[in-house]
């Protein structure tokens, strides 16, 4: 039962990839201890891994027949979203996965975009652990895991890089598609035997995680700034820094000061941008964007419409002269360099100050859109924009005049070759990471993160663990 099913993945099994995968239903029909061997089987032999990878195929007698697992049966808390209910309970760690990793996680961020788990009329039918990323100190990893090792500073990402994919190979890391062709193991277990996925959950004392979305940082800064590079800093770094980075003396236009704009602010600052501007409607955003490198902030509310708003954008950053042939620029050309979104769509109404005439994020979009001049970039990142919502362009606009649109996953940042170097910038203060910190509490006050993150009265929501 434990063979057939295991989803024994090494590059050298690929014959075997046909009949040893299994879904999440096989996993709810035949519960962790059938498929898994649990704790108590890991523990009471030879681990339940070693078995099927010895039985998959020749190599792995050689390559981990006499491995166990030390973490294998480790108690540890994690908040778990299963059905309904949001808990802190005591899970079971299971043993894990050749090419995976243990984690103790310091510190994890609460992404507005997980924040569906707060909706409890949402229910979730496979139990897991809460978060998407993490950074902490790797306590075991896999025998087959090559380039993360044990006591490593890691962050742990949602989109990693493998290397040998083909979006990785031709340099598309972001996004490579290890993801998607991972299965998701239960990485931990109930005390009542259900099987928790925990791959990328952050919200807990252990993470697990594959190694390709393991990231060796290589760094003593605080945690507690760290676990917003994860996922939000990488992502407003990104659209600044890489596959359309900001030219030094540009201006930039950056709608949304959450803590993906903030990052993009301080990105635009580290560029070397003669101009950044911010539009965000929550003041404390405003200030601290001001705070972080923005020369302006403004509140688009204080507009009657998205038109006067870009109207006064242009004319902020209107060019220095209009002598088109001493460097100046057409009337019609004018407006920023960049124009970056970092809004997307709203799923909780903000308790701080109400956002907007259209919560969908579809005005923004179309409003970077409109503002940017020809040969000038748009990056865009927001997501949650509500299913069949669009944004129309006038079509010789879009076919013709040259306004570079540069979307991505996560920004298209390369993992492994921006994070590590990205964490000097917080190191050196170039980045201040500080200021990105808002809520900062406890694993048992995790509500606290999570709402100061889904309803913005805080421009984080951090757990960390002592
Ligand atoms: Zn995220
Ligand atoms: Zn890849």
């Amino acid at each position: 039962m434990v063979s057939d099913h295991y989803p024994y993945d090494s590059d050298h099994e690929q014959a075997d990839a046909g009949n040893t995968s299994f879904s999440r239903r096989d996993l709810l029909r035949h519960g962790t201890a059938a498929l898994i061997g649990g704790g108590a089987a890991v523990l009471g032999g030879a681990p339940a891994f070693a078995q099927a990878g010895a039985q998959a195929a020749a190599p792995a007698k050689g390559v981990f027949a006499d491995w166990r697992p030390e973490t294998a049966g480790r108690k540890f808390r994690a908040l778990v979203r299963y059905r309904t209910s949001l808990d802190v309970q005591t899970l079971t760690l299971n043993a894990i996965h050749p090419r995976q990793v243990v984690t103790r996680v310091e510190a994890a961020q609460a992404c507005y975009t997980m924040l569906n788990a707060l909706n409890p009329s949402i229910p979730v039918m496979n139990a897991a652990i809460f978060g998407h990323g993490a950074i902490g100190i790797v306590e075991e990893v896999g025998p087959l895991v090559k380039r993360v090792q044990k006591g490593d500073r890691v962050l742990i990402v949602v989109t990693g890089q493998c290397g040998e994919c083909f979006q990785c190979l031709r340099g598309k890391a972001a996004n490579c598609q290890a993801g998607f062709n991972r299965p998701a193991l239960p990485a931990a277990t109930m005390a009542d035997g259900t099987p928790v996925i925990g791959n990328l959950g952050g919200f807990a004392e252990l993470i697990v995680s594959w190694e390709e979305m393991t990231i060796p940082i290589f760094s003593k800064h605080p945690a507690v700034e760290l676990a917003n590079l994860s996922c939000v800093s990488m992502t407003g770094l990104g659209m600044t820094m890489v596959r359309a980075p900001i030219d030094a003396g540009s201006n930039v236009v950056i709608f949304g000061a959450g803590p993906i704009g903030l990052s993009a602010v301080q990105g635009a600052r580290i560029q070397g941008a003669s101009q950044i501007i911010a539009v965000e409607p929550i003041r404390y955003r405003r200030d601290l964007a001001l705070k972080v490198g923005a020369h302006a902030a403004l509140d688009p509310n204080a507009f009657p419409d998205s038109a006067a708003l870009i109207t006064r954008l242009r004319e902020m950053t209107a060019p220095q002269t209009d002598r088109p042939f001493a460097g100046g620029r057409n009337p019609a050309a004018g407006g920023p360099d960049f124009v970056i979104e970092a809004v997307g769509g709203e799923r909780f109404v903000p308790r701080a100050e109400r956002y907007a005439r259209e919560p969908n994020g579809i005005e923004v979009l179309q409003s970077v859109y409109t503002l940017c001049p020809g040969g000038g970039t748009m990056r865009t990142c927001g997501v949650g924009h509500p299913m069949g919502t669009t944004v129309t362009f006038g079509a010789g606009g879009w076919s013709n005049s040259s306004k570079n649109h540069v979307p991505g996953n996560l920004a298209g940042v390369q993992m492994k070759r921006d994070l590590p170097r990205w964490t000097r910038f917080f190191e050196t203060g170039q980045f201040d990471g500080k200021s990105l910190v808002g809520v900062a509490v406890p694993l048992d006050r995790w509500r606290e993160a999570l709402e100061a993150s889904a309803y913005r009265s805080a421009i984080t929501g951090i757990v960390t663990f002592s």
